[in-house]
C-alpha cells in the first residue's frame, strides 16, 4: 500500500514500526458548536482508510482527540453564562452523533484535552529543561521555535521566510518573546477562565500541546500514521513536530496524510457568506450515507467542491448500488439452483477481476474515487448477468464481492426500514406514559428505539418534538 507522505511529498511504500500494527492519530475537532461538512470530510477519509488498513490485516490502534478547552468554547460558555465543561459535552456527544450516522466508527480512543492536563504539564517541563523552553514575566511559556533544527520540515518553509512573514509581530512587540516565530505552550487564565495550577502560573494549555501528549500516551512515542486536514500543517502540525521530536528525542510519525478542503459553490465555507452547513443541516435532506458516499467520490487530497447538484448525483450513484443490492437479494431467495454451475464459475472470476481493481485503487493512496468506479463496474456487471436462472452461489457471491467493497469504503447498502409518522406519534405516547409512570429506564429505551430509526426526539417546552436525522 502506497501513502503520500507530507514530509517527503512523495507518495512511499507503507511499512508500519511493528509489523501488522498501526498507530494513527487524527486531530479531531474543537467541540464549540455542531460539527460543519468541513469537519465531517477527515472523519470520512481517514475512518476509510483506517477500515481498509483493517481489511489488508493491520490492527489499527486509532486515536482522535476532541480539543474540549479553547477561545471559542470559553465565549460561547460566557455568552450562556454556563461552564465550558457545559459546552464541550454537549457538543461532543451531537458530534458522536454525527459520526454515527456517517457511520464513522468511533476511535480506540477519544482522549479529552482537559483529562490530559498532568501529562501536558510534564511534556512543558521536559522541555523547559532540555532549553526548548521558556518562561516569561506573567508566566507564560514558549516553544523556542529556533531551537528545534528541523522546524518546516513538514511544511517545507524555511525559518527565514517564516520570519519575514511574521514582522508585524516584531514590529507590534509580543515583548515577551525571545524571537517572534516561539510559540505558547502554557498561558496565564483571564477572568472567568478555566485553569490549572502549574509551576509557571495558573492558567491553560497553548493548542498544539494536548496532541504531543495524547499522541504518546495512548500510542507511544513514535507513531505510524498522523493526520488531519490541510490547515493544520502548519502551524499545527509543524508544531506538534517540534514540542513531541524535542521532547522525546524520536521521529514522531512516520506518515503525514492531509486531506484538501471542502469548498462551497467553490467558495470557502463561511458563516459570513451564508454558505456554511453543519452535517445536521445536511441530514433534514439527505441520508447521511449520501454525505459519506460524496465525500468518497474525490480523492482525499483533492479539493472537494460541494454542491445540490453534485449531492443529488451522489444520491443517485449511491441509489444504483442499492438497488443492485435488493434485486441480488430478491433474486436469492427465488433461486432454485444451489451449486455453482461450471459456466458461472468464469463469471465470478471475472467478478473478481473488479475486487482487483478496487485493491490496487485503494493501494493507491486510498484512492477512493477509482475504488468507487471498480464498485460501479461490479454492479453493472451484476445487472447484466444476474436473473432468474442464476443460482444461489453466483448470486451470493456477487453479493458478496459488492458488500467486501461498500463495508471497506463504510458505505450501509441495506435499504433502511420505512418508519411511519403514526407509528412515531404512537412510541412518543408510550414513552410519555412511561414518564407518567416514572419508568425512565423504558422511557429511554423507546428514545433509544426511535434513534435507532433515524428519529431524534427534542423535550421542549411546547411538548416533545421530533426530527428525523
Ligand atoms: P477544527 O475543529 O477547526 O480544528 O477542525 C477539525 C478538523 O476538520 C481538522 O482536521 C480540519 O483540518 C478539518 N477541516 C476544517 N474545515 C475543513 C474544510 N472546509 N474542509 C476539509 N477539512 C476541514
Ligand atoms: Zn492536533
Amino acid at each position: 500500500m502506497k501513502i503520500y507522505n507530507t514530509l517527503s511529498g512523495k507518495k512511499e511504500e507503507f511499512v508500519p514500526i511493528e509489523e501488522g500494527k498501526v498507530r494513527m492519530y487524527v486531530c479531531g475537532p474543537t467541540v464549540y458548536n455542531l460539527i460543519h461538512i468541513g469537519n465531517a470530510r477527515p472523519m470520512i477519509v481517514f475512518d476509510t482508510a483506517r477500515r481498509y488498513m483493517e481489511y489488508k490485516g493491520y490492527a489499527v490502534n486509532f486515536v482522535s482527540n476532541f480539543t474540549d478547552v479553547d477561545d471559542k468554547i470559553i465565549k460561547k460558555a460566557l455568552e450562556e453564562g454556563v461552564d465550558a465543561s457545559v459546552i464541550s459535552k454537549r457538543y461532543i456527544e451531537e458530534c458522536k452523533k454525527d459520526m454515527d450516522g456517517m457511520n464513522v466508527r468511533p476511535a480506540t480512543t477519544h482522549p479529552l484535552a482537559t483529562e490530559e492536563i498532568d501529562g501536558m504539564l510534564e511534556m512543558i517541563d521536559t522541555l523547559l529543561q532540555k532549553g526548548h523552553a521558556y518562561v516569561a514575566k506573567d508566566g507564560t511559556v514558549y516553544f523556542r521555535t529556533r531551537s528545534f533544527n528541523e522546524y518546516g520540515k513538514l511544511s517545507h518553509k524555511n525559518l527565514d521566510d517564516l520570519q519575514g512573514g511574521n514582522r508585524s509581530l516584531l514590529v507590534s512587540g509580543e515583548d515577551q518573546k525571545e524571537d517572534p516565530l516561539d510559540f505558547v505552550l502554557w498561558k496565564p487564565k483571564k477572568e472567568g477562565e478555566p485553569y490549572w495550577d502549574s509551576a509557571w502560573c495558573q492558567g491553560r494549555p497553548g493548542w498544539h500541546i494536548e496532541c504531543s501528549v495524547m499522541s504518546r500516551k495512548y500510542l507511544g512515542e513514535e507513531i505510524d500514521i498522523h493526520a488531519g486536514g490541510e490547515d493544520l500543517i502548519f502551524p499545527h502540525h509543524e508544531n506538534e513536530i517540534a514540542q513531541s521530536e524535542s521532547a522525546n528525542g524520536k521521529i514522531f510519525a512516520r506518515y503525514w496524510m492531509h486531506n484538501g478542503f471542502l469548498n462551497i459553490d467553490n467558495k470557502k465555507m463561511s458563516k459570513s457568506l451564508g454558505n456554511f452547513f453543519t452535517v445536521r443541516d445536511i441530514a433534514q435532506k439527505y441520508d447521511l450515507q449520501v454525505l459519506r458516499f460524496f465525500m468518497l467520490s474525490a480523492h482525499y487530497r483533492s479539493p472537494l467542491n460541494f454542491s445540490a447538484e453534485l449531492m443529488e448525483a451522489a444520491e443517485n450513484g449511491l441509489e444504483r448500488i442499492l438497488t443492485c443490492v435488493d434485486n441480488l437479494k430478491f433474486l436469492l431467495t427465488n433461486s432454485k439452483e444451489e451449486v455453482l454451475r461450471p459456466e458461472e464459475e468464469t463469471l465470478l472470476q471475472e467478478a473478481d477481476s473488479f475486487r482487483v481493481k478496487f485493491e490496487e485503487a485503494m493501494d493507491d493512496d486510498i484512492n477512493t474515487a477509482d475504488a468507487i468506479a471498480a464498485v460501479f463496474e461490479l454492479v453493472k456487471f451484476a445487472n447484466t448477468k444476474a436473473d432468474g436462472e442464476c443460482s444461489k452461489a453466483l448470486l451470493e457471491g456477487l453479493l458478496q464481492k459488492i458488500c467486501l467493497m461498500t463495508d471497506i469504503l463504510g458505505l450501509i447498502v441495506e435499504k433502511k426500514e420505512e418508519i411511519l409518522d403514526e407509528e412515531i406519534e404512537e412510541m412518543i405516547e408510550a414513552r410519555q406514559a412511561a414518564r407518567k409512570e416514572k419508568n425512565f429506564a423504558k422511557a429511554d429505551e423507546i428514545r433509544a428505539q426511535l434513534l435507532e430509526k433515524g428519529i431524534l426526539l427534542e423535550d421542549t417546552r411546547e411538548g416533545v418534538k421530533w426530527k428525523r436525522v
